[in-house]
């Protein structure tokens, strides 16, 4: 195990081994396209069981066959959509999880929805609600949801997806921005809490890549001129493996200057 704290550089820089995931359970939410899709392909080529969180069940079956296809360890798919889904279902699922792996080494919390780009005055408030649910309240209850799962785990990490809007003032951002600011506070909360404990919690910030979300949030950027998730991942896999276990609390900014 790691003992010295990387650096952000060494995070967004990193070389992983072959296998340095190996016997890792991770779960990654929004696993059916995206950045989470990639991370998925990616945290299964280096060696971990990937249990696929998503809303489309045929997005889930695809990235599945992809993790087949290259000899990943077999994926465990688990539909689920954020918006809708109790706090017992979600414990119904740790349950199974328990059950069928003992344990849970990663959380990826991915899964995001962009919401309207409104100001606050006129945003719909429905929609607020919405946003804040899928990326902010359901993130926190799956994470407490899995909690003991987590614990049982030798050094488990947590790692919640923030955005530039949820770390500077975005006006007509709305409730996305809202939301990723409260996650960077769930974050930093878990961190305080759980000082002496074997988990980690961080949040990384992609930066403006390539997606269908950065597509509707940016209608008029040329998508060719942003990366795609694949030249993004040595962060999403470095905040997983032993390598980052003395990573605590921090928000990475893949792209600095994006
Ligand atoms: P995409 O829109 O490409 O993918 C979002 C994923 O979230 C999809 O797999 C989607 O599933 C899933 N999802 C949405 N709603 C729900 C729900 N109710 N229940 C379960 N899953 C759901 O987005 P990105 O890959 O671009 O974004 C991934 C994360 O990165 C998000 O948290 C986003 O805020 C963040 N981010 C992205 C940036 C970018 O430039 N792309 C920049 C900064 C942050 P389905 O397809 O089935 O609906």
């Amino acid at each position: 195990m790691n003992t010295t704290p990387l650096t952000h550089e060494e995070i967004r820089n990193y070389h992983p081994q072959e296998n340095c995931l190996e016997g890792k359970v991770i779960l990654v939410t929004g696993a059916g396209d995206g950045i989470g899709r990639v991370a998925s392909l990616n945290y299964a080529r280096y060696g971990a069981t990937v249990l696929l969180l998503g809303k489309t069940l045929s997005k889930l079956e695809y990235v599945y066959d992809e993790i087949e296809s290259f000899g990943g360890k077999q994926p465990l798919m688990l539909p689920m959509n954020l918006e809708s889904a109790s706090f017992e279902a979600m414990q119904d699922m740790a349950y199974k999880i328990k059950e069928e792996f003992g344990q849970i080494d990663g959380i990826l919390h991915n899964a995001g929805i962009l919401g309207d780009l409104d100001s606050l005055e006129d945003y719909d408030t429905d929609t607020f609600q919405e946003v804040m649910h899928v990326n902010f309240t359901a993130t926190f209850m799956l994470t407490q949801a899995l909690f003991d799962l987590l614990k049982t785990a030798d050094n488990a990490s947590v790692v919640f997806t923030t955005s530039g809007a949820g770390r500077e003032p975005r006006g007509n951002w709305g409730a996305y921005a809202l939301s990723k600011h409260a996650v960077e506070g769930l974050c930093t909360m878990l961190t305080a809490e759980n000082v002496d404990s074997n988990l980690r919690f961080n949040c990384i910030n992609p930066g403006a890549t390539r997606t269908a979300m950065r597509a509707k949030a940016s209608p008029k950027e040329d998508p060719m001129s942003l990366l795609p998730p694949e030249d993004i991942m040595q962060g999403y896999i470095c905040l997983m493996t032993e390598d980052s276990s003395q990573v605590k609390g921090q928000t990475v900014d893949l792209q600095p200057k994006r």
